[in-house]
């Protein structure tokens, strides 16, 4: 059973049993009010009537006739009045009931104790309601006869059949046009809910999250409902997104990454094969050269090996890292003072090898100034932009400074070399990239910047870059500085 149904049944059937209860409760009252009313009328009136009891001419037995005058006030009010002598067994009746031909029932002696008070008697098809009582003799004790006083209770009968009438048909028809309203209501309310549903069907089937429920409908409930599934289908949607975006992303590395293994491989493999041919094939497949010649193309060979298996090494160790990125790992950062720091990585920048010059600009700047970071990353990210300077500045200068800016300290890398052009500069962060003219001029991976954009991340900073190409490029990398007390 859906939902519209149930709650309309359910607010039906409470209705229902409202109405039912009311209902008795009106009939209730007034039948009890009506009756109450006349039974005390009755009663009034019986007490009021002055019996007078005379005897008989005939036999001298005791005969009651009521008085006159108690009568006919009473039949004034229409009271219907009987006395029932047993001695003469001789029925008395106010001209009220004579004229109509009326006549109650007596009570036999036997039974007559039972019958006292109260009952609720039809007379030739007219219905009564009648008080009656023995009458006695005052000082005996004596049951000489019954006096019956009644009242005809036919028009508050109807009047309670029609209220009856009434309380029924108005519980039905309000209880149809209520159902009829309430479902039509339940069905109202129901419809975003079904939108929802709907919806929600919709995706669980295909794969569009791009649906969305509309709903022009005050902020109620269901408002907040809808809100609410919208917003998550926007989250949702991003976050597939997501993931959609990181899984091509992670297919373009593992591509990228066996199409960069692949060339030093077959270099590798090569030169293998040449050696083998050389020293241990058979006598004719050797080159036909002499024993010097061949050592020293055997020499160049294994060169060729040693290097590209740096050169693998250099490419694994850097995929490593950046599979590491990837999985969302992070490194323990502590307090680091930047100028111990950068006069070690100073130092240590002038082994590299290289054709410009190196130059540090003054760092006293830097006393008092921490990063919250590690030092080995951050000693490996700044390596990576002065060798990135060594390698694309053949000849000219490769210098480090730094600036402190708005809270922010600046680790400026620049170099005179071979720049870059400025639609390369969007990509050189990408993994694999190397621009055009870094392509085969020197030896890279294309995966150095990448890990550097990686390590800065992580630290909370920012790098910006200002390259011409042929006139060289600066790398600036921001920090969030701690400022300290100097240290001396
Ligand atoms: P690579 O191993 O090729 O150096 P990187 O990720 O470190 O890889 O750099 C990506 C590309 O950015 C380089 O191939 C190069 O074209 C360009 N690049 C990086 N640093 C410089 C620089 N100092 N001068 C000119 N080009 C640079």
């Amino acid at each position: 059973m859906s939902i519209r149904w149930r709650l309309t049944a359910w607010y039906s059937g409470i209705l229902f049993v409202t109405l039912l209860l009311f209902s008795l409760a009106v009939y209730g009252f007034v039948h009890l009010y009506t009756y109450d009313e006349l039974k005390s009328r009755i009663q009034q009136q019986y007490n009021k009537i002055r019996p007078v009891v005379s005897i008989n001419a005939d036999d001298g037995g005791l005969v009651f006739i009521p008085d006159r005058s108690s009568v006919l006030r009473m039949e004034e009010a229409d009271f219907y009045v009987q006395t029932y002598t047993y001695h003469n067994q001789k029925a008395w009746q106010s001209d009220n009931m004579r004229l109509r031909g009326l006549e109650y029932e007596v009570p036999s002696m036997e039974d007559g104790q039972k019958q006292r008070g109260f009952k609720s008697i039809h007379v030739s098809g007219n219905p009564f309601l009648i008080y009656q009582d023995y009458v006695v003799l005052p000082n005996t004790g004596q049951v000489y006869g019954w006096l019956q006083v009644g009242a005809y209770t036919g028009t508050s009968e109807n009047t309670l059949d029609r209220l009856q009438s009434i309380l029924i048909m108005g519980t039905l028809a309000t209880l149809i046009t209520a159902s009829t309203l309430g479902l039509f209501l339940a069905r109202k309310s129901m419809k975003p809910i079904q939108k929802v549903a709907d919806a929600a069907n919709q995706i669980q089937k295909g794969t569009d999250l791009s649906v969305r429920i509309e709903y022009d409908g005050p902020q109620d409930e269901i408002g907040s409902l809808i809100g609410t599934f919208n917003d998550m289908l926007s989250r949702t949607e991003s976050f597939y997104k997501e993931l959609d975006d990181a899984y091509a992303a992670q297919r373009r590395f593992v591509s990228d990454a066996s199409h960069e293994l692949r060339t030093p491989l077959t270099t590798i493999r090569g030169n293998v094969d040449l050696l083998h041919k050389i020293w241990t094939g058979p006598q004719g497949d050797r080159p036909d050269l002499d024993e010097e010649t061949l050592r020293q193309i055997s020499a160049e060979a294994i060169g060729d090996i040693s290097d590209e298996a740096k050169r693998m090494t250099r490419l694994v160790t850097d995929m490593l890292s950046l599979a590491r990125a990837d999985t969302g790992q992070t490194f323990e950062k502590v307090p680091i003072a930047l100028q111990p720091l950068l006069i070690e990585v100073i130092r240590r920048a002038q082994f590299l090898p290289k054709t410009a010059a190196w130059s540090a600009g003054d760092l006293s700047s830097l006393n008092g100034v921490y990063v919250e970071g590690n030092r080995d990353y951050l000693q490996q990210m700044l390596f990576i932009f002065i060798e990135n300077g060594f390698k694309y500045t053949p000849e000219g200068e490769v210098s480090l400074d730094v600036v402190l800016y708005r809270g922010q300290v600046g680790i400026r890398v620049a170099d005179t070399g071979i720049g870059m052009a400025k639609d390369e500069v969007p990509h050189i962060f990408e993994r694999f990239y190397r621009a055009d003219q870094s392509r085969g001029a020197t030896e890279g991976t294309g995966l150095g910047l990448s890990i550097a954009k990686w390590i800065i991340d992580v630290h909370g900073g920012s790098v910006e870059v200002v390259t011409k190409l042929g006139e060289g490029s600066t790398f600036i990398v921001w920090l969030p500085a701690i400022f300290a007390p100097p240290l001396e």
